[in-house]
């Protein structure tokens, strides 16, 4: 039995009930094999099934195009911050890639990069992470080997409501925090990478989607595990993968196909974001978001309780309200400060709700 809990936990993150429940009976004993999954080889028939099952889902939920390679490794999406550059920028003569840097995730992937070449960030450097510069004035390279950006920065809340464009050169964007939330057209990005922990299974395995063209290019000192041509080549099977996890992104993909796939997940995400976000402008200002309007993420909503800083009393007043109403998760980042709600896909409307009733209440009784 699940609690009555409610888990606006940022990542790992709320998994439905009916997938934990499906992982629950299969864990001793899968399809009657007479033993569970994470005891099973990953080179067996049943266990390929399972690789190729998940493949096949997130192809179709995503439209993902037949060029277009889809790899389950190992590292975290933090794994790909190294593994990108690694991979990506012989695609350049001179080793530049561009980068977009709205937050905390993509700063930090644009450091990690900076190991392996020269990188360019295309625009001056953001004070606060509440904004996305115009796209009219990103100073982009077209001898880039790619330009990177993160298409919902986790941490502060920032989201990406167009796909950026580059000419010929490849995006690659980091969408850990907001894969299978929006329809998106694999077509328009050279590689979208995700770790899985938050809409689409558990931690341990990082999805990577990438066009056939940009796999091979690898450096000399690129690691094995993190070679794309290597792990394409041996249908990421190159070394033992996170299997259990692979098993239980399936699980969530199964799970988001029976619920009407990613159409649905959009109208859900758009009804859940505004519950919240209506919440907070209708205020006159006793909540505040520190997000420009544009890009206020529709997954992680970070805002002030008591005025634009925020008013730290009311602010743990709040947290221990809403810890009373069995509901976990809302602290903001520590970098951040305030309150965040992580809005994935397994947390439901009525789970929102919840939430903004709770949020009128209390400005009710504390404005
Ligand atoms: N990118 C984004 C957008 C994230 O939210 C996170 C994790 N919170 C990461 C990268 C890092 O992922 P991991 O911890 O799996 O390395």
């Amino acid at each position: 039995e699940k609690s009555d809990v409610i888990n606006f936990n940022p990542g790992p993150a709320k998994i439905d009930a009916s997938v934990m429940a499906k992982a629950q009976t299969e864990l001793l004993n899968y399809r009657n094999l007479g033993f569970g999954v994470l005891e099973m080889s990953h080179r067996s028939a049943e266990f390929i099934d399972i690789v190729e099952q998940a493949k096949t889902n997130l192809r179709e939920l995503m439209k993902i195009p037949d060029n277009y390679k889809i790899l389950f490794l190992q590292g975290g999406a933090t794994g790909q911050f190294s593994a990108v550059p690694l991979n990506l920028l012989n695609l350049s003569s001179d080793a530049t890639a561009d980068y977009i840097v709205t937050g905390t995730w993509s700063a930090k992937a644009a450091k990690e990069a900076e190991k392996f070449g020269n990188i360019n960030i295309v625009h001056p450097k953001l004070k606060k992470y509440t904004s996305i510069p115009a796209e009219e004035t990103w100073q982009l390279n077209p001898n880039a080997a790619y330009l990177y950006y993160c298409d919902n920065e986790t941490v502060n809340g920032v989201e990406f409501h167009f796909a950026p464009q580059a000419g010929n050169v490849p995006i690659i964007a980091d969408m850990s925090s907001n894969i299978l939330s929006k329809p998106v057209d694999v077509s328009k990005f050279g590689a979208i990478i995700a770790g899985a922990q938050k809409n689409i299974g558990c931690a341990g395995v990082t999805l990577v989607i990438i066009r056939d063209d940009l796999i091979g290019h690898q450096l000399k000192e690129c690691p094995a595990v993190l070679d794309y041509k290597l792990q394409a080549d041996m249908n990421s099977l190159y070394n033992t993968p996170p299997s259990y996890s692979i098993y239980l992104t399936g699980l969530v993909l199964e799970w988001i196909k029976n619920s009407g796939g990613v159409m649905s997940m959009a109208k859900r995400s758009a009804i859940k974001s505004q519950l919240i976000y209506s919440v907070i402008n209708n205020s006159n200002g006793f909540y505040h978001c520190m997000i420009d309007d544009d890009c206020r993420s529709r997954i992680n909503l970070p805002f002030r309780v008591g005025g634009p800083g925020g008013d730290q009393e009311l602010e743990s007043l709040f947290l221990e309200r809403t810890k009373q109403a069995n509901m976990v998760g809302l602290k903001g980042h520590r970098s951040v400060g305030g309150i965040r709600a992580s809005l994935y896909n397994a947390v439901t409307i009525e789970e929102t709700q919840k939430l903004a009733d709770l949020m009128l209440a209390f400005q009710q009784e504390h404005a």
